[in-house]
């Protein structure tokens, strides 16, 4: 299941986070997930729940903010956009273009609780 190996890797990287900065508490986490990336945000956040507990994520909400994919035609300089799946310029039929946005896959923010010190 490819949402449950991403939401591990996410909450390692939360921890270590964490453990960095000597957070102890995850409130919130704000992903950003290009459209490429072909995740399910409901199955994704299931996932999280499952991984994250017993740590300092448990219980945190998982904000998934969902890229467009877009594409730049090198030939004729448009940009393409929606939910193609072809590496083909709508416009002018060219195979030469670069992908702007829609393989993101990154922690955008994240709402945490440091230490309190009484
Ligand atoms: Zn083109």
């Amino acid at each position: 299941m490819h949402e449950l190996s991403l939401a591990e890797a996410i909450n390692k990287t939360v921890k270590e986070l964490c453990a960095r900065s000597e957070w102890v508490r995850v409130r919130r986490i704000v992903l950003k997930v290009g459209h490429m990336r072909q995740v399910d945000a409901e199955l994704l956040s299931f996932a999280f729940d499952v991984v994250a507990k017993g740590t300092v994520s448990e219980g945190a909400e998982l904000s998934i903010l969902e890229l467009p994919i877009v594409f730049r035609c090198h030939a004729c300089g448009k940009a393409i956009g929606g939910e193609g799946t072809t590496f083909a310029c709508t416009n002018c039929g060219s195979t030469n273009v670069e992908l702007l946005s829609g393989m993101e896959l990154t922690i955008e923010s994240m709402e945490v609780e440091s230490q309190q010190v009484l």
